[in-house]
């Protein structure tokens, strides 16, 4: 594996979405190869930061599932939209944090934050497995 296949499969390795063979070939090279390790270790210390504050935030009653419906996640989300649920809620986050949200008024912005955290918090839980 190089650095460029890496990059590429990383968000699979961070979902837990990459199969056994995989999973081998992207730690071996990101042991061998400082750029890449730098990055698998600042994803994970990001995904436990947007962890931690998807933690923290309160979550009205029946968001969620409102959340789901709407996103038409009724089943187990498939791995292209589990990626694009945690880059939607990467994205709310930060302009939360960043007070740069654009159209929504203040208690409709909180609701789309707390809605971008319970996704998340369902959609990153760990870094990779041992
Ligand atoms: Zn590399």
């Amino acid at each position: 594996m190089n650095c460029a296949r890496f990059q590429e499969v990383l968000p699979l390795l961070l979902l837990r979405e990459a199969g056994p063979e995989l999973l081998v070939e992207a730690k071996v090279h990101a042991g061998g190869c400082p750029a890449c390790g730098a990055l698998l270790a600042g994803e994970r210390a990001l995904d436990e930061t947007l962890a931690r504050a998807a933690a923290a935030e309160a979550v009205p009653p029946g968001l969620e599932a409102r959340a789901r419906r709407a996103l038409g996640r009724a089943a187990g989300p498939a791995p292209v939209l589990r990626l694009l649920a945690s880059a939607a809620a990467i994205l709310l986050l930060a302009a939360g944090a960043g007070s740069v949200l654009l159209a929504p008024a203040p208690a409709e912005a909180d609701e789309i934050l707390a809605a971008a955290a319970a996704l998340h918090r369902g959609v990153v839980r760990a870094d990779l497995p041992p």
